[in-house]
This record gives structure tokens, sequence and C-alpha cells, in this order.
């Protein structure tokens, strides 16, 4: 059970490199146990010119069979029959286990990082790679359906006959498959790691929860819009309808995200005005969050929403400070998400600690239930983020359905944009910013927002406030009327 991957290079660009992006050395073997046997990586080529890097999974049958009766299912659910256990393709075909194993040896190349190349792990470069003999329900064609709109130039598969000696007994369900084209070497990985066990649909692992987390992290970029999206879906997650159901909401609200034109990728440098400016001393970001945390403070709010939390550090700060009993953090952007859980160690929290978070992936773009009910909602950077004609969903989905008794809202402020020395004249600061406002614009809309709603509004400036220009960062506090006049009455 194995494949290969290729790619071609020169002395300036070496395809040894491939070693370095893989974090296996070219001239090294090397072995790895994992749950179905041992995995081996080596390079039967390994030269400046071609460098072929290879994977092989000896698969061991016994504990196959053991693992499968404690935990595993049979094809579609039925039990595995007394034979099935014992003749099994499972040791010689390409199949889900290959896909378990090469996400345990690529693992942080699967993610796209490598510190000794980041620029080599970033570009794209000439890919071969080679299944020679993949299990594939649903045959040639459906191996051409699922790779074919993912940016390879080439997507070979072609039947392998039963027996290559007696063609009239026809095809076998195995196809070889040949990749080529031009992509990243993550990406190239990811879509292995998924679209192995779609095709072999017969997963011999036990598919937990966080299988759908697991599927939009290595789907992330390509799948939302995959034309087979929802087969892919099923079949990963094992037909476990719940979670499929699951994940194409979520996969939606993704493809939804893209189609209005929103970068969800584009969330790396999205709060760093400050890190090339004279700010230096303390980042606008920062003053930013302690401004955020003072009015929340103010309000007497314990628990939280933040809406557009992208990375999470403020719902990180907010964690710090006993008086957040619930932070919850939403994004619709799966990558910002897994950050943040990074971030947050949220795997390796107490129980305590993860009791008061939670990271959700929504869209405000659309009113959600599971908003409803908490003190104060923050939107600290996000407004700028929606296409006009997006915001008033937005409006409605925060003041008109979730309804907290205080929004805190943030947003550049477009006049002080003078100011940013690194930053060209009529620019706004980032790339994803559909619009920056001025201090008029921002306050009418924030006072039309409140009179729609029925909330009291107040305006705070957050960094220098420039005599001339204002604030680099302009702040709006909403308190929900029904409130301020209980406030009154008390
Ligand atoms: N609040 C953070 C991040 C701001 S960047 C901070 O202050 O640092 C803007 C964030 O809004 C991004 O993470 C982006 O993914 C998210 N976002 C943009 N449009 C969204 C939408 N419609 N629904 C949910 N999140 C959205």
């Amino acid at each position: 059970m194995f494949l290969t991957i290729s790619t071609t290079g020169d002395q300036e660009r070496p395809a040894t490199d491939l070693g370095f992006l893989l974090h296996k050395h070219p001239e090294r073997a090397q072995t790895f146990s994992t749950s179905h046997g041992t995995a081996h990586v080596l390079y039967p080529e390994a030269s400046a010119e071609r460098c072929t890097a290879a994977l092989l999974l000896e698969v061991d049958p016994v504990a196959l069979v053991r693992r499968g009766k404690g935990k595993g299912k049979g094809r579609g659910g039925a039990p595995d029959s007394a034979l099935a256990q014992y003749v099994n393709d499972r040791p010689y075909a390409a199949s889900s286990l290959l896909a378990v194993a090469l996400a345990k040896v690529f693992k942080t190349a699967l993610h796209g990082v490598c510190q000794a190349m980041p620029e080599r792990a970033a570009a794209p470069l000439p890919l071969r790679v080679e299944v020679p003999a993949l299990p594939a329900r649903g045959g040639a064609d459906l191996v051409r359906a699922l790779f074919g709109p993912l940016g390879w130039d080439t997507v070979e598969a072609e039947p392998v006959a039963l027996d290559a000696e007696f063609p009239q007994w026809g095809d076998s369900r195995y196809v070889r498959l040949v990749l080529e084209g031009e992509l990243r070497l993550a990406d190239a990985l990811n879509h292995l790691y998924v679209l192995l066990p779609v095709l072999d649909d017969a997963k011999h692992y036990w598919v937990a929860p966080d299988e759908v987390d697991k599927l939009l992290r290595a789907g992330d970029g390509w799948l939302a819009g995959h034309p087979e999206r929802k087969l892919i879906t099923a079949r990963y997650l094992s037909r476990r309808w719940g979670l499929a159901r699951e994940a194409t909401e979520r996969l939606e609200l993704v493809r939804l995200a893209e189609a209005e034109g929103l970068d969800v990728d584009d969330v790396d440098n999205a709060v760093d005005e400050s890190t090339d400016t004279e700010e230096r001393p303390v980042p606008l970001a920062e003053q930013r969050r302690e401004a955020i945390l003072r009015a929340l403070e103010a309000a007497g709010a314990a628990r939280v929403l933040d809406l557009g939390c992208g990375q999470g550090q403020l719902v990180q700060a907010l964690l710090k400070d006993p008086r957040y009993t619930e932070i919850v953090g939403v994004d619709v952007s799966v990558r910002a998400l897994t950050v943040a859980a990074r971030r947050l160690r949220l795997d390796r929290m107490g129980e305590r600690q993860a009791a008061r978070v939670r990271l959700v992936q929504g869209s405000l773009a659309y009113t959600d239930k599971r908003l409803i009910g908490y003190d104060a909602a923050v939107l600290s950077e996000v407004i700028e983020h929606l296409d006009l004609p997006r915001l008033p969903a937005l409006e409605y989905a925060v003041f008109g359905s979730a309804r907290p008794r205080t929004v805190l809202v943030t947003t550049p402020n477009v006049e002080y944009n003078v100011r940013w020395e690194t930053l060209p004249a009529g620019h706004v600061r980032h790339g994803d910013h559909r619009f920056e406002w001025t201090r008029e614009e921002f306050r009418a809309w924030a006072a039309a927002v409140a009179e729609r709603h029925g909330y009291e509004v107040g305006f705070t400036p957050v960094g220098p406030d420039d005599p001339e220009v204002g604030p680099p960062t302009q702040m709006a506090v909403f308190t929900r009327t029904d409130e301020t006049s209980k406030e009154a009455a008390a």
C-alpha cells in the first residue's frame, strides 16, 4: 500500500527541497509505527533535478481485525462476516489507512508549515503524485470528478484489470491514480488526506465528533466550493448523517461568505496596523483590547460574545479575568478559529476553564439563535469586512435578534489614515476592508442603528486622539434603552 510524491527542480531550486518540506531527510529511510501497522518513508530518487518520496504502509492485518471488532463497523454498517475479517484487501490497497498514516507522518507538511523554507512551503511547486492501487468506489469517473476541480493539470485514473492475463474478467475496483500540476505541497497532501478515504469509502476507525473539524480544516480553501462537497462530506464522515449535515451547513457558511467576496483566509494580518508605525510602544490592537475590556467592565458584563473573534486575542484576554463567566468567540473563518483554538490551548485546558469558553463557526450576516441572551457583544474591527449592502443583515442579526444589553463596535477612522506613515494616500489599512468611515459617517450609522433597535449610543476614541483628524480607532458603545431606563428608575 503506497503512494509517491515527486517534484522537479534545478541547481538553484533543487528538487531535494522536498525533503525539507516533508520534514523527512532524503538520505535516510525512516519508519513510524501507526495504529494499523508500520509506515516507511523513503526516497527512490533524490537529485537536484528530480526527487521522489514514497510513503509505504505495512498493515498489520491482525491489529486491524482486533480494532475492527472493538470499535469499527463493516462496510455500510453491515457486520463483517467471519471470512471478511481475514480475506481483507486492506494490506494491499491504498486506502483510508494510508491517509491516516499520511496525516501522522507528514503532519507538519500537511499544515503547510516549514520553518527551514517558509517561502517554498507557501509557493506552488511542480508535483506528481502516484497511487498505484487506489480502491475507488465509483470508479475512474468519480476519481476524476473529485480531483478534477482542484487545480491539477492532469488527473489520470486508469482502471486496474482484475487479472491482466484475463481481460475478459473486467476491471477491479482499483484505479492507478496519477496527479500532476503546480500546487502547494500542503494543498496536495490535504487533497489526498480527505479524498483517499472518500474513494475507499470504508473507514476502519471510529468517526469521532471532531472529525468534522478535521475535515473542515483539511478542506480549507477547496472543499466549500467543490461541486462534489456533499458526497465528499457524507463519505468522509462514513455516512453519519448528523455529522455530515453539520459539516455541510458549516461549509455552506464558508461558501456563502466566499461568494460574497469575503476573503475568509485573510485574517492573519487583519489587526496589525501598528507593527510598522511609530505606534510601537503600545500597539493599537492592544489599546483597542484595553478599551474594550474597560467598556465591558463598566457595563458589568459577565457573559460575552466576541463576534468576528478572528484569532482569539480578545477571547484570551477575557479568559484571564474571572469576572467573565461565559465567553463565546464567533467567526466564519475555519482557519481563524483553528488558530484561536491553538492560541487558547483549548485541547489542553482544564475542565473549569474549558466550561467558560466556546468557539463557534457562524456568519454574522444571518440571525443565529445561539447568540441570544448574552450581556454584551463585541464587534472589534469586523463591520468594515462586510460589503456595505450586507451591513443591514449584520445589524439585524446583532441588534434585532441577539439583542445583548451592551454592544461594542470598533472600526478604523479613515480620517486618521493620513497619519500612518506607511499608508499611501487614499488606501485603506487592510486589503479586505470594504470601507473605512469618517467619524461623521460612523456616528451617523451608529445613531440610526440605535434609533431603529432601541439602544442608546456613545463614542470613545481609541489611540491618540489627534486634534485635527481624531483617533485611529473609533468605538461605539450601545446600551439597550430598557436597561438604561431601569437604571434611571432604580
Ligand atoms: N475581532 C478581531 C478580528 C478582526 S478581523 C480583532 O479585533 O482582532 C475580522 C474578522 O471578522 C475575521 O476573522 C473575519 O473572518 C471575520 N468575519 C468577517 N465577516 C464575517 C461574517 N460575516 N461573519 C462572521 N465573521 C466574519
